[in-house]
């Protein structure tokens, strides 16, 4: 069992998403893992990890429940999602969307949400990230 911090790519590979997530992995310590690819629906899936984890269970406190309305994410994890996603705006305009899924027997019904980028860090921020939403990013009207 275990937390991806999920991030989805949409929209034409203009091969900056790579030099993009290998500047904010190297400037925070950060990894990202491939997920899914699908280039026919220009499609990607990135979870990103703390350096060395290999998935995101480091972001949350030592006793959680996947239950609760909100993942338990430390403050450090908070804080360094947050500026993972902060970096990604401001390097892409490809992310569509942001969920912290939780993979194991037990599959949490899966919602979807429209979001600002401004309210999305707020939640991650504030630790509101829900267990079974996917935050979609408003496209700025
Ligand atoms: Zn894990």
């Amino acid at each position: 069992m275990c937390l991806k911090a999920r991030l989805e790519f949409l929209g034409a590979d203009d091969a900056d998403l790579g030099r993009v997530t290998e500047k904010i992995a190297s400037s925070r310590l950060v990894d990202f893992h491939l997920e899914e690819n699908r280039p026919a629906e220009r499609r990607v899936v990135l979870s990103v990890a703390e350096h060395g984890m290999g998935c995101g269970c480091s972001f949350l406190r030592k006793s959680f429940s996947w239950r609760g309305p909100f993942w338990a994410l430390r403050v450090p994890g908070r804080r360094l999602l947050a500026g993972v996603v902060r970096d990604v705006l401001a390097n892409t305009n490809r992310l569509a969307s942001f969920e912290a899924r939780w993979l194991g027997p037990e599959h949490l019904p899966r919602t979807a949400t429209q979001v600002s980028k401004a309210s999305l860090l707020n939640a991650i921020e504030q630790g509101r990230v829900k267990p079974e939403v996917r935050y979609e990013i408003r496209p700025v009207a």
